[in-house]
């Protein structure tokens, strides 16, 4: 069924006549192969019967070229909003400035907090260097450095804000066991940096820490993302589910995907509180588009995935086995034929339809799937109150004078801080200390992070905070920025610099 076919059927007032009513799902045929591609997968849904409704979009291409720079119109986002559900063909992104990325723009709007792939090895019937490998990474989609929020503060630094939150941890946490809950897994590997970074990794680790014994049916463990990220590419088969930050799970997923060998096969979701977006993991093809020859595999898992969402386990699961039994008889499109391993070779429609005649057999060499019904609900819990007590002071300064010297800073802002009562407790520089009694072989650039500590109180009233950088600006110091220093219930929420 072609895209305008399908949209008139669904028009008609005796679409879809299941007693059940079905659920509305929006659907984008995307540019390139997304066409194809999409029409295959729909078919393959029509014919294992999922309860499905298909409300059609056009994202994209056309959209861009109608002068759109999201490639989204008004009322494809209604659509989405509406339904809450989109499966996506891929999408050309235009060259040139001016365009936004259609998937970035819907990720940042729908706040679609978590990004899932699984990267599994499809041995013997598709090449890859680790086959009994099978890993999922889910992802943290929406925190981290990718905030942008970005400053040049001197002439020498800049400097980016990792921002890690407690609902944005646990809502992706909790969303890695249910996962895993709902497609059969048996362990959820955290991985964070938190022997370094405490106070932001470390409240992911602690986050999962709490969430994990709610889940005692799954196994967790956490590892730093170092030597988990070198462990996974050299026995990913030791892995199962991966829950991690933005930045590390971006690196990890393309990893996973890189030494499956089978990135052509991958869907991925993208996952919100209200909205959730399943595509295939390549691109829009436009080197093989109207062919007939793209493999719809992708987007095919994507749909699965999307089943399984909306609680329509049992069609994912024969979708999926007929799919890996359609692999396993040799049956191959193009991308992964392979004389010796394949026994045809077929275009988009003749893999379809064997996928098709295939709905309810299951694979004998590869494993078969098994979901549970029911869906994955996320929760998050409201943040406990904590009282929260300002302490002290961090106050950055731009300095360049007197040969960088620390004690000729430390012993000017000593002076000025003085005069408002103020004491200064040390400065450091990237991070090291360097005032009072650094070392001399510690590289000094033009950013210097100083912490004063009021001297007659505990409990800091923000005016004294206003005192202290009037008289720091008065004595002629350039301030670029400050940090406050608060106890959380009476919890140190601050690192303390090196070799303070
Ligand atoms: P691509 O994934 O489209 O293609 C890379 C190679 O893989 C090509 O040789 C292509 O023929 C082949 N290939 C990809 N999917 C295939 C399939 N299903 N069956 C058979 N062969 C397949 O990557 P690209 O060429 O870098 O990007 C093309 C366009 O897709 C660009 O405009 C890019 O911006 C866009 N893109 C979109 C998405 C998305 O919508 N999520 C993702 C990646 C790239």
């Amino acid at each position: 069924m072609t895209k305008e076919t399908l949209a008139a059927a669904q028009a008609a007032p005796d679409a879809h006549s299941s007693s059940d009513t079905p659920i509305p799902v929006t659907v984008a045929y995307g540019d390139g192969i997304g066409p194809e591609i999409t029409e295959a997968v729909v078919r393959v849904l029509e014919a294992a019967g999922a309860p499905l409704r298909y409300d059609v979009i056009d994202i994209g291409k056309s959209a861009y070229e109608r002068g759109i720079t999201s490639g989204i119109p008004d009322e494809a986002w209604d659509a989405i909003r509406e339904n809450k559900v989109l499966l996506k063909g891929p999408i050309t992104t235009p060259q040139g400035g001016g365009y936004k990325s259609l998937n970035v723009t819907l990720r940042k709007a729908l706040s679609l907090f978590a990004n899932v792939r699984q990267a599994k090895a499809y041995t013997p019937f598709v090449d890859s260097h680790h086959p009994e490998m099978n890993v999922v990474v889910i992802r943290e989609n929406e925190e981290d450095l990718y905030a942008g929020i970005e400053h040049q503060q001197t002439r020498e630094v800049s400097q980016i804000l990792k921002l890690i939150t407690r609902p944005g941890s646990e809502r992706i946490i909790r969303y890695a066991f249910e996962y895993a809950r709902a497609y059969g897994r048996q362990k959820v590997t955290c991985m964070t940096k938190d022997n370094i970074m405490k106070h932001t990794d470390g409240l992911f680790h602690t986050v999962f820490d709490e969430v994990a014994a709610e889940y005692p049916d799954i196994e967790s463990d956490h590892q730093i993302i170092d030597i988990g990220a070198a462990r996974v590419a050299a026995q990913p088969e030791q892995f199962d589910v991966i829950v991690t930050l933005n930045l590390y799970g971006d690196i990890l997923s393309d990893i996973t995907a890189q030494i499956a060998g089978s990135v052509g096969l991958a869907g991925s979701a993208n996952i919100g509180s209200d909205v959730a977006m399943f595509e295939a993991v390549h691109g829009s093809a436009p080197d093989i588009a109207g062919r007939g020859i793209a493999n719809p595999s992708g987007l095919l898992v994507a749909a699965t995935q999307m089943l399984v969402h909306l609680g329509a386990s049992d069609v994912a699961q024969t979708i999926k086995n007929a799919w890996l039994k359609t692999l396993e008889d040799g049956i191959h499109p193009a991308d992964i034929y392979r004389e010796g391993l394949s026994e045809r070779e077929v275009g988009t429609e003749a893999f379809t339809d064997a996928i098709i005649d295939r709905l309810g057999d299951e694979p004998s060499t590869l494993q078969p799937v098994r979901y549970r019904s029911g869906g994955i609900h996320v929760e998050p819990s409201p943040t406990p109150e904590q009282e929260k007590v300002l302490r002290g002071i961090d106050v950055f300064i731009d300095w360049d004078g007197a040969g960088r010297d620390p004690d000729v800073i430390g012993q000017g802002l000593e002076e000025a801080a003085g005069t408002v009562d103020w004491q200064l407790k040390m400065i450091t520089n990237r991070g090291v200390k360097v005032y009072p009694g650094g070392l001399p072989e510690t590289f000094w650039t033009d950013h210097w992070r100083c912490r004063f500590l009021p001297g007659d109180t505990d409990a800091i009233p923000f005016d004294r905070v206003l005192d202290l950088l009037g008289a720091l600006h008065g004595a002629g110091w350039d301030v670029i920025k400050t940090e406050h220093l608060y106890t959380f219930d009476g919890r140190r929420a601050y690192s303390l610099g090196q070799g303070e």
